[in-house]
């Protein structure tokens, strides 16, 4: 089945980047000239600027995101963003599991899992992200690494929930550091998932999910790695702060 008649996805995750008028005038730049409607964008704003930027993009094809959420609904769990304060917010998408997440906050495979169980609930669109390290990389554990990181979350969805997720690779030593994987190296990785998918749930989940490369994504590979038929779009992390350089990856993907 050929990759058209999956979705193809843009995300900017901004991170903890960015005040009001900056973000204001990304999305002035943005909306000047954004999208096909072969594709999708989606952005993730830090959680303050979520209001606002859900009234800057109303009415248009952008879309809004959590960078995460917390695995209940309310409660006494201090710091912590609900699901359905992202939906209250305007969010049809939330990250879940980044690197980062699971790096610096201890986030579990677990812990991800109960988040894109509650996000589900709530009609929120998971993009579970997944990745290796260098060293698991150098040892030739990446795809045993992805594989233990995916089905901790699949094994315990229904049929309909895991039909739902977008899956973002990311590994993790190309994230925010320059190094990109290669387009074999990425599209090696996306096809093991989605032959994963296949042998264990079957080809129309594996055909219908999305699959996205993270890791220094920017306009001088972006066509590379789109070309790959099992690459659906990118999760964007250094290159979706400024408009002309966001726009230039979708552009140049040739999405
Ligand atoms: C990310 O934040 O998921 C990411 C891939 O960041 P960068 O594009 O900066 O590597």
């Amino acid at each position: 089945m050929n990759k058209t008649l999956r979705h193809s996805y843009f995300i900017g995750n901004w991170k903890m980047n960015l005040g009001r008028a900056e973000a204001k005038e990304l999305i002035k730049g943005e909306l000047s000239e954004l999208p096909g409607d072969s594709y999708r964008v989606v952005l993730a704003p830090p959680f303050l600027l979520m209001p606002l930027v859900s009234d800057l993009i109303g009415g248009s094809s952008l879309l809004l995101a959590g960078q995460n959420c917390y695995k209940e609904l309310k409660g006494a769990f201090t710091g912590e963003i609900s699901p359905l304060m992202l939906k209250e917010a305007g969010a049809t998408y939330c990250i879940v599991g980044h690197s980062e997440r699971r790096e610096y906050f201890f986030e579990t495979n677990d812990l991800v899992r109960e988040k894109i169980v509650i996000l589900l609930e709530q009609q929120i669109i998971p993009v579970l992200c997944v990745g290796e390290t260098k060293e698991e990389r150098e040892a030739n554990r990446h795809f045993e690494k992805i594989k233990v990181q995916l089905s901790s979350v699949y094994d315990s969805l229904s049929k309909s929930e895991r039909a739902k997720i977008i899956i973002a690779y990311e590994p993790i030593w190309a994230i925010g550091t320059g190094l990109t994987a290669s387009s074999q190296q990425a599209s090696e990785m996306h096809k093991f998932i989605r032959d994963w998918l296949a042998s264990t749930y079957g080809d129309e989940l594996a055909f219908g999910t999305s699959i996205l490369y993270g890791g220094s994504v920017k306009k001088t590979n972006a066509k590379e790695l789109f070309a790959k038929e099992d690459i659906d779009g990118f999760l964007v992390g250094g290159a979706s702060l400024n408009a002309k350089d966001f726009l230039a990856v979708i552009v140049e993907s040739g999405a």
